[in-house]
């Protein structure tokens, strides 16, 4: 079974997209993602040094911030993988990012407890 890589509606034949406005809306969607990613590879860096000091000098807090600051870029900025993309759809696959992203942010401030 095909899914729309957009909506993720199940479609039948080997398109990848259920109809012209899906394909466009993608496109755009990938493109804006992609002048993203660079500021997605900072956050996350900057995240795990700060998780990474937490865990060196055994400071729960700061691996909790550590961890609740990649979770916030996750929700941020939540890029989708292709493979995320091909079973869920665009849509779907940056909301369940989203939600990666407050569970991340809820362990980190869990842990900073
Ligand atoms: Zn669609």
């Amino acid at each position: 079974m095909n899914r729309c890589r957009y909506c993720g509606k199940e479609i039948r034949g080997t398109s990848d997209f259920c109809g012209q406005s899906c394909e466009t809306y993608y496109q755009e969607a990938v493109e804006k993602d992609r002048r993203k990613i660079p500021y997605f590879i900072v956050g996350m860096g900057v995240g795990f040094l700060v998780l990474l000091c937490g865990v060196l000098l055994q400071i729960d807090w700061v691996l909790g911030a550590g961890i609740a600051f990649m979770g916030l870029v996750t929700f941020i900025l939540p890029f989708t993988t292709p493979e995320t993309t091909a079973l869920l759809g665009y849509q779907k696959a940056k909301i369940l990012g989203r939600v990666l992203g407050v569970l991340l942010i809820g362990v980190g401030i869990w842990l900073a407890r």
